[in-house]
């Protein structure tokens, strides 16, 4: 019998809806539709897959507000943050639907007439690829692969997070509607074993976003297989506070940094280090900005924080400020779970801290922050460097020259001057260390679904 998936509402707790989970024999058959499918769709012209990325981008203009909903509902976010995704997607569809057949084109990279050569390279689809995803921004993270992966001429396995179904299943019957191929995007519902299910199956690539601990898995997984791994992990995302800024303006944006979509960004700012002749001030601006976010029902537009998604994290957060406090932290708000129906804690200010506490060190993925003062540049950079993690990593400064020696010297795939928790679709997004290997978005992002192939042509 099929495993049943409940699909949880973690404002409440309550089930909103059960579904039967694909077990292995489900997804052999999606694999063996895919697989078929396949050399149908890369054997169309370019423009007619760009077409359908356009009727989709209709699509989700037209339906924003059910989506949005649905992506409320069953992760939490509060409405207008969900709303705030769905316009991201937009930009994004907008860049892949612009320059995915510039980035794709054969290129004709060398001509010798004497010799009659011509050398070129083609960009080839890699097959049936998995992309295997999470639940914190479905829209941003899953579009970062399927789009350019249908483009390229594959056919995709969709495995939505167990936490963001519905929203998987409104991107697979959109996509559906704008001329994808039942059998060329292919949704696989279920959690982690079916997913691990799914790996089973002779894929051509995995592109997987989560966590660094089911990353290392499917690394494993896919390691003797030869195939094209892609991994977008977590962060313990770092910025530096400079003496020379504008404390309150900085503090509020750094808040939103840290605790917008409830702090469950991959590139959420995680930790802070202040310059210590500004620190008192930037913490007092902080606290104040923290304690004035509303909390509640995500459904409500004034609301800015939201439950966690997943009602494990709590467990989390709670170790991450005992031990903190153990340790010596001065915890200036929050530092608890709110007693209500669902997955809700209390946005979480600690000072006093270091690196041998776990708020430091591990990822929260929730509504908590360290801030720890410095006495200069070179700590505040060996500190931001001390990490097993390298995703993001930023500066606020007035200087800029300072700003680039800074973020010359940090070790993380994407680096911010006065700007965080941000992702461009024309740059490259990846991670160093343990955020993951590969990369998405920007042209590079676009031919990663590809494997090049070499043509030397000699003419008779
Ligand atoms: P997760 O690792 O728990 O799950 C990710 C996906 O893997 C889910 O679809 C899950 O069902 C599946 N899965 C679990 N076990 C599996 C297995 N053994 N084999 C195959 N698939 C398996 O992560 P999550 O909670 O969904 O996401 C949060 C994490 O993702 C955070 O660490 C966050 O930083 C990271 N993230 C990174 C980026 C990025 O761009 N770098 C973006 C978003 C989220």
């Amino acid at each position: 019998m099929a495993a049943t998936l409940p699909i949880l509402n973690p404002a409440t707790g309550g089930v909103v809806l059960r579904l039967a989970a694909d077990g292995p024999r489900e997804v052999a058959q999606r694999y063996a539709a895919a697989r078929a499918a396949q050399p149908r769709w890369a054997a169309m012209p370019i423009r007619k897959r760009i077409a359908a990325i356009e009727k989709f981008r209709a699509q989700v203009v037209a339906r924003a507000d059910t989506l949005a909903q649905t992506l409320t509902q069953e992760v939490g976010k509060p409405i207008r943050q969900s709303r705030n995704e769905l316009e991201g997607l937009l930009a994004r569809l907008d860049f892949f639907i612009a320059e995915s057949a510039r980035a794709l084109r054969e290129q004709k990279v060398f001509t010798d007439a004497s010799k009659r050569l011509d050398e070129r390279i083609t960009h080839e689809p890699l097959g049936v690829v998995a992309n295997i995803s999470a639940w914190n921004y479905p829209y941003f993270v899953g579009s970062n692969v399927f789009v350019p992966a249908l483009v390229a001429g594959n056919a995709v396995l969709y495995k939505p997070s167990e936490y963001a179904t519905l929203t998987g299943r409104h991107i697979a019957d959109l996509l559906h509607a704008s001329g994808v191929p039942d059998d060329v995007f292919v949704p696989v519902i279920g959690g982690g074993s079916t997913g691990a299910a799914l790996l089973r199956q002779p894929v051509d690539g995995v592109f997987f976003t989560g966590s660094y601990a089911t990353g290392a898995k499917i690394a494993a997984a896919a390691g003797k297989r030869m195939i094209k791994v892609q991994l977008e992990l977590g962060g313990k995302d770092p910025v530096y506070v400079c003496d020379d800024v504008d404390t309150k303006a900085a503090a509020q944006a750094l808040a939103d940094g840290a605790f917008y979509n409830t702090g469950q960004s991959c590139c959420s700012v995680e930790r802070i280090y202040v310059h210590e002749a500004i620190h008192d001030a930037f913490v007092a601006a902080f606290v104040a900005e923290v304690n004035g976010y509303r909390i509640g029902d995500p459904t409500d537009d004034a609301t800015y924080i939201g439950p966690l998604t997943r009602r494990a994290q709590l467990d989390v957060l709670r170790r991450q400020v005992a031990d903190a406090r153990r340790k010596g932290a001065a915890l200036l708000t929050g530092g608890s779970a709110i007693k209500r129906k669902g997955n809700w804690f209390a946005p979480t200010v600690l000072t006093d801290v270091d690196h041998s506490m776990l708020v430091m060190r591990e990822e929260s993925f929730g509504p908590i922050i360290g801030i720890q003062a410095v006495a200069d540049d070179a700590a505040a950079v060996e500190l931001m460097n001390d990490t097993a993690y390298g995703l993001t990593a930023g500066v606020y400064t007035n200087d800029a020259t300072r700003a680039r020696r800074v973020l010359a010297r940090v070790h993380a795939g994407s680096v911010y001057w006065n700007c965080c928790d941000r992702v461009s679709p024309r740059l490259p997004w990846s991670g160093v260390k343990h955020s993951g290997i590969g990369l998405t978005l920007s042209t590079m992002g676009i031919q990663t679904f590809t494997r090049p192939k070499a043509w030397h042509l000699r003419s008779a």
